[in-house]
């Protein structure tokens, strides 16, 4: 991998995230998990389209709002069809947008689950003074410590990875990252070069 190019990482949750809410049939608050297919509703001149997701103890469902009167030229061709072919791959985005749950007043459970990172390289040169940066994308707010996390996935001792932070060698907007800080959507993380220039094997 080239070290001067800034790394994306996408943290993506092994399992989509559950809705708790009041289940009428159940009488209580349940999770109603991500059912991966949707409903899209075309009869009018808009269309609305919604992701299903359905109460992990008797099935009733509830449908939370994607595209809501919308008129078919503003949707895109691909991902439509997709929405009509129910692909794992919209009820997985859709399905972990943190903004769309929000607006559709949807209370996330709490992820149980582990997590898988997709790593690419970004056409960004890093900035000279650090030496690695690293974009994280965590779309389904994932909650992780920064420590924890680089530590894991450089191959770092925890020792190792306390005194970079303990140094305020990693950094994130100007600011050196507490070892407790956790991993925010959107975030740049950067580590500065004099200790990770003795960490030669080190490759992300
Ligand atoms: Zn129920």
């Amino acid at each position: 991998m080239n070290r001067n190019l800034r790394k994306l990482w996408l943290i993506v949750p092994d399992q989509l995230p559950a809705v708790i809410r009041r289940c009428p049939k159940c009488k209580g608050k349940t999770e109603f998990q991500n059912s991966g297919k949707f409903r899209v509703n075309a009869n009018g001149k808009l269309i609305d389209i919604w992701l299903i997701f359905r109460c992990s103890h008797c099935d009733t469902s509830w449908n939370m709002t994607i595209i809501e009167r919308a008129n078919p030229e503003n949707i895109n061709k691909t991902e439509y069809e997709g929405f009509l072919s129910n692909s794992h791959e919209l009820a997985a985005s859709y399905g972990s947008d943190r903004e769309l749950f929000i607006k559709n007043k949807a209370e996330i459970a709490e992820l149980k689950t582990g997590f898988h990172i997709l790593k690419t390289e970004t056409v960004t040169q890093v900035n000279e003074a650090a030496y690695m940066e690293i974009q994280i994308k965590n779309p389904s707010g994932l909650k992780l410590r920064a420590d924890a996390l680089l530590a894991g996935e450089l191959a770092l001792s925890r020792s190792q990875i306390k005194k970079w932070f303990d140094g305020g060698l990693v950094t994130s907007g100007q600011e050196a990252l507490v070892p407790g800080a956790k991993v925010v959507d959107g975030m740049l993380i950067q580590i500065k070069k004099e200790e990770a220039i003795r960490q030669e094997s080190l490759d992300v």
